[in-house]
């Protein structure tokens, strides 16, 4: 479906394509071919029916591939580059109309590497076929929790946790060690609900707040979880997310609550299994229904220092920022921050592309975000432009 004004054209590739066009392994399975319009879940699935696997892909399940390999999306994994370096061929439908072909073999890798992440400026992609693993993958995730103190406040730790596991990913639910407050809102009275006075954070410390360490590593020949738990995990994510777009509205007129509520999700995020083996694809592409409770989400890449200690002072920015907000009954941050490393990216518009490419040595690339329910904007869109300090310092 097209929609044009005098300058542009919106495309709507939402019915692109026949069926058995969508996504085409060949035949020794070294890459697969996707339409734009193809989710990450429906490639999932033929990922473990066919038992081939892409290596760096996008945790939520929702999005497009047009959406993420030509926008430079990310993926996670100790050493693993973006979605557009695995980009092999691009078929774009250009301004004239014209199917355009760009491909390594053809066009060289410098070329490829200027087209990938090209923000739709190429024109519409209409496929694009990416390299792959030929095997399956069996990897268990450990869900684990430590203090802020203890993960993004110390740098040896966090060089541990990143160079010892495959996939390092932490997340920061704020105020998380407020529990006690959770058990006086219980006490309150429903027509007082909403007049909640803010919370007493006179005690809150956020480097005792304890931090989601969710740390992925191969598991050949393990045993895979059973279907019931992929039912289960499913159902919690579908109930996870509706709670989620229920309580979005509540958090605006009552901003009091967003301490209680990022508190009570994080002790939510606990009844998960602490180990859970599965292929590859189901372990990326972890979270299910986000789309159903939108959030804005501002990442920044880091190329990390041989120590991490430049790594600690850019999550410290958030930590201390968050911290001096809350002290003035403020809070701008009410889903998490999340942290996670993988390698570099050559494609040129990629934010991994931070690093100074260098043949000898691999180039590590933190990416930290700031996540709040959509109705959050104004706030975070404040605590973005006046006082995040990323954007000051010297570390591209
Ligand atoms: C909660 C959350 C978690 C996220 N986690 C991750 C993550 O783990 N890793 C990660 O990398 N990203 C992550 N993202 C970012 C997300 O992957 C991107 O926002 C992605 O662009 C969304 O895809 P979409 O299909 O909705 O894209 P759209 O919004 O439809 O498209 C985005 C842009 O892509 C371009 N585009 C789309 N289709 C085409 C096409 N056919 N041809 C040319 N250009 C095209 C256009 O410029 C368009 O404006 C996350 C986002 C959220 C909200």
């Amino acid at each position: 479906m097209l929609y044009a004004d005098e300058n542009q054209l919106l495309i709507n590739p939402e019915h692109l394509g026949p069926d058995e066009e969508k996504v085409v392994l060949n035949a020794d399975k070294t890459e697969v071919t996707i339409m734009a319009n193809v989710t990450m879940v429906e490639v999932k699935k033929r990922q473990l029916k066919d038992e081939f696997t892409i290596l760096s892909n996008v945790i939520i399940d929702s999005v497009t591939y047009g959406g993420t390999v030509n926008t430079g999306c990310h993926g996670v994994g100790r050493g693993c580059p973006a979605l557009p370096d695995l980009v092999v061929k691009l078929e774009v439908v250009n301004d004239k109309g014209d199917l355009v072909t760009y491909s390594r073999a053809d066009d060289g890798e410098e070329f490829m590497n200027a087209v990938t992440t090209n923000l739709g400026l190429f024109g519409f992609v209409y496929k694009m076929t990416l390299a792959v693993k030929q095997n399956k993958i069996t990897v268990e995730t450990h869900n684990e929790y430590h203090s802020v103190k203890d993960t993004l406040t110390n740098s040896s730790k966090l060089k541990h946790l990143a160079e010892s596991n495959w996939s390092t990913e932490i997340f920061w639910f704020p105020y998380n060690s407020i529990l006690h407050n959770i058990k006086e809102l219980l006490k309150i009275k429903k027509e007082d609900f909403l007049k909640l006075p803010t919370p007493n954070l006179d005690k809150w410390d956020p480097l005792q707040d304890d931090c989601w360490l969710r740390l992925t590593n191969d598991k050949s020949g393990g045993k895979t979880e059973k279907c019931l738990f992929h039912f289960r995990h499913k159902f919690n994510d579908a109930l996870g997310e509706l709670g989620l777009k229920a309580i979005t509205p509540l958090l605006d007129a009552a901003p009091n609550l967003n301490p209680y509520f990022c508190c009570l999700n994080s002790h939510v995020v606990k009844l998960q299994p602490s180990k859970i083996c599965v292929q590859l694809p189901d372990a990326i592409h972890f979270r299910k229904f986000v789309h159903w409770a939108p959030v804005h989400d501002m990442e920044f890449a880091f190329v990390v220092d041989h120590d991490y200690s430049n790594i600690v002072e850019a999550c410290k920015v958030v930590i201390d920022e968050i911290e001096r907000r809350a002290r003035q009954g403020n809070f701008p941050m009410n889903v998490c921050m999340e942290m996670r490393f993988m390698g570099e990216s050559k494609s040129l518009l990629c934010p991994a592309v931070v690093g100074q490419h260098s043949p000898n040595k691999e180039v590590k690339t933190a990416y930290i975000e700031v996540l709040s329910l959509v109705r959050r904007q104004s706030r975070l869109a404040r605590l973005h432009s006046s006082n995040c300090h990323w954007m000051e310092q010297d570390w591209r």
